[in-house]
């Protein structure tokens, strides 16, 4: 740790990405009071770093110092009667979503990952169990306090500095660190009853999905391997007005979950794992869930992760629209067949929303598929493929996810790149904010 003569502190911190396939030697500030925000020099590249549970290295990079804003998770403001509430942007989603149910609210997108931050959240306009009923993360955003190294502190929302408002979602920080938000909430049922339905293959998912488009939560999970490729089940979850039995709340899943020591996901260990899944999970059924349960599934997915090893997992996620799903969908279906890769899951979402700038949002399907040994010749290839493909079915692809996307790839996937990419720099044109996510995808 050393100290500079401005009083900041930095600390020498070993990061990587959830592939591997960058690993850097980072220098991270955690500023624990607002004027140490302000003491790095305004010409010292900086990036704002949450909880660092992106799956890509959007929150370091060579050169640049994280402002990791963990320390600022205080709650600031609430407002029972009207449904907001303002925090501090290192305070963590599961915290907030658990602060809020207590009073009978919810936050309408919450990520998979409970450790996510509010900033993180904004930065990377996350969505939530249903896309297509509730939107991103910007739809609920009211208001920003943003600190810009050059023009200081500044309050942003759609009345007061808009365009740096709207840049700030899915900004991936280039807009400046935010530091607090204030958030829409909703009414929170008493828990939800989540139904299961079973599917024999994507083109079934799709129909269900569709026909479950209202639901507060949806989404799919999906065998990966070649011989039953897109078999599974879609989760849909209905409000419910009675109280579910209280699961025992378990911890958060940590940020990094260890790394067994070595790959679990074998040929052999995927098959055993599917057989587990299908015969638990993929049956027609309901059960009653708790509200806090419901949002935060993975938190019992620690052996899944761990079960990777140490090299680590890739996920891509691409946004297929539906005038070309059946295409993408049987080419997808031969290129599995063709290179078999380690997949270990494929979950399937709904979208329905307008894509602004580099968000990653539209109107169509989503696929994340999770590939072990990210290196292997085998997945590399078929990585390749699925990204000729995916570009060729005009899919849209996810930035916060996807470690093996380049800047040609995203310039053709995005329509409107080099547009949203220019009014994100506007607010930083002398690219101070920079992380190895901006400087692969040349952002
Ligand atoms: C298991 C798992 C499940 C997930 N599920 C989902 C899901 O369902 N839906 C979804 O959309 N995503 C999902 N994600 C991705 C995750 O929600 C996002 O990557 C989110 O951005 C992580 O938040 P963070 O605080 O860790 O951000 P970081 O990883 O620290 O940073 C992400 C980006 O946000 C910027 N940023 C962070 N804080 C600030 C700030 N205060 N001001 C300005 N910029 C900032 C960073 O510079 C960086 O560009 C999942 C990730 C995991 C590991």
């Amino acid at each position: 740790m050393s100290v500079s003569p401005r009083g900041y502190a930095l600390a020498d911190l070993d990061l990587s990405t959830f592939d591997r396939s960058t690993r850097s030697t980072v220098r991270v500030q955690r500023p624990d009071r607002y004027r140490l925000l302000e003491s790095l020099p305004p010409d010292v590249p900086r990036i704002a770093r949450g909880s660092g549970v992106s799956y890509v290295a959007a929150s370091f990079g060579d050169g640049a110092i994280s402002q990791e804003l963990g320390a600022f998770d205080r709650l600031l403001g609430f407002d029972a009667e009207h449904g907001l509430v303002t925090v501090e942007a290192g305070a963590r989603i599961g915290d907030v979503a658990r602060f809020v149910l207590r009073h009978g609210w919810s936050l309408p997108v919450v990520p998979g990952h409970p450790r996510a931050s509010i900033g993180g959240c904004i930065a990377a306009d996350v969505h939530g169990k249903n896309p297509a009923r509730d939107g991103t993360f910007r739809d609920y955003v009211e208001a920003l306090g943003v600190f810009d190294p050059l023009h200081g502190w500044l309050q942003a929302s759609p009345h007061e500095n808009a365009e740096r408002f709207a840049a700030c979602h899915a900004g991936f920080g280039i807009a400046g660190t935010i530091v607090h938000a204030t958030l829409r909430l909703a009414p929170a049922p008493a828990a939800y009853t989540i139904r299961r339905l079973p599917v024999a293959n994507l083109r079934e998912a799709r129909d269900v999905l569709v026909a479950h488009a209202g639901a507060p939560l949806l989404y799919g999970w999906h065998d990966g391997r070649a011989r039953h490729f897109g078999r599974g089940v879609i989760r849909f979850g209905l409000e419910s007005h009675e109280a579910a039995p209280r699961a025992k709340a378990g911890a958060d899943l940590p940020v990094q979950v260890a790394p067994w020591r070595a790959c679990a996901w074998t040929p052999a260990g995927i098959t055993a794992m599917n057989a587990w899944i299908h015969h638990r999970w993929c049956r027609a059924g309901s059960s009653q869930v708790d509200v806090a349960s419901a949002l935060f599934p993975l938190n019992d997915a620690r052996a899944y992760y761990g079960g990777f090893g140490p090299e680590g997992f890739v996920e891509a996620q691409w946004l297929v629209p539906y005038a070309t799903y059946d295409a993408f969908v049987d080419g997808l279906e031969a290129l599995v067949a063709k290179h078999r890769p380690a997949i270990t899951l494929v979950a399937s979402k709904l979208f329905d929303g307008e894509p602004e700038g580099l968000a990653f949002d539209g109107r169509g399907i989503a696929f994340a598929i999770q590939l072990a040994r990210p290196r292997a010749t085998t997945q590399r290839a078929f990585l390749d493929a699925l990204t000729a493909l995916a570009l060729e079915q005009r899919a849209r692809p996810n930035l916060i996810k996807d470690a093996s996307l380049d800047a040609a790839t995203v310039r053709q996937a995005i329509s409107g790149f080099e547009g949203a990419r220019a009014r994100l720099r506007a607010f930083d044109p002398q690219g101070l904010h920079r992380s190895d996510l901006t400087r692969r995808l040349d952002l």
